[in-house]
């Protein structure tokens, strides 16, 4: 039973319908009348639900996020709520037209779902559960980082800034350039990256190979390391 309902866990997603969980009865009449009933339940029937992919929660904020080719997209801040056993506080909410058919709003109450690998998404906004506090979110016309006029391509929905020197397009394209996608620099995260490009070591991904073992050495001073 327990291998049937692992198995059908991993095919859940394949159904052309939406299901929580399997059934299990015994299918021998004797048995099943043997084991009663309690309450309105026979003992013979038993429901193996599967963990949820699915979770209510309030978003806090909407943030917006500077991708690396310039896009600007609207990220839901969320009290943090798990699914799956894995603790959820962002979800993305892809662009504005996605904001405005689901009709979500800043302190709404949510559905976010979980599904696969994939990041959260919210799915579902329940506006009967509003209290007068929610707040209207609005697209901003510059960029979050360098206030450059956003602009939208023909035929695009997302926003993107146009400006190359762009400070949150230049860090995430630094983040692209030392993840397992680009040179794996093994030991180099965000963290330090952010660093490097507050102390001014580093302007462009070229310069990383050529700092020194002393440019390091105010980071281990305050580290402590
Ligand atoms: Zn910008």
């Amino acid at each position: 039973i327990v291998a049937y309902w692992k198995d059908r866990t991993k095919k859940r997603e394949a159904f052309p319908f939406k299901i929580d969980g399997v059934v299990v009865s015994v299918n021998n009449n004797v048995a099943f009348k043997k084991l009663g009933v309690v309450g309105k339940s026979p003992r013979g029937i038993r429901a193996f639900k599967f963990s949820p992919k699915e979770a209510t929660t309030i978003i806090e904020d909407i943030k917006l996020q500077v991708g690396r080719t310039g896009a600007v997209t609207p990220v839901a801040v969320l009290k943090p709520v798990e699914i799956d056993g894995v603790t959820i506080s962002r979800a993305t909410l892809h662009n504005i037209d996605e904001i405005k058919k689901l009709g979500v709003k800043i302190k709404d109450t949510v559905s976010v779902v979980r599904a696969g690998d994939v990041i959260p998404a919210v799915s579902r906004v329940f506006p009967e559960l509003r209290t007068g506090r929610e707040r209207k979110f609005e697209m901003p016309e510059t960029c979050p980082s360098c206030g450059t006029k956003l602009i939208k391509p023909k035929g695009e929905v997302i926003l993107r800034c146009p400006n190359p020197k762009c400070f949150a397009r230049r860090k995430k394209y630094f983040y692209h350039f030392i993840s397992k996608g680009g040179f794996d620099i093994v030991g180099l995260g965000p963290r330090i990256i952010d660093r490097l490009i507050d102390e001014g070591l580093v302007s462009d991904p070229a310069d990383l190979f050529n700092l020194k073992g002393r440019n390091f050495t105010p980071f281990r001073k305050r580290n402590g390391n």
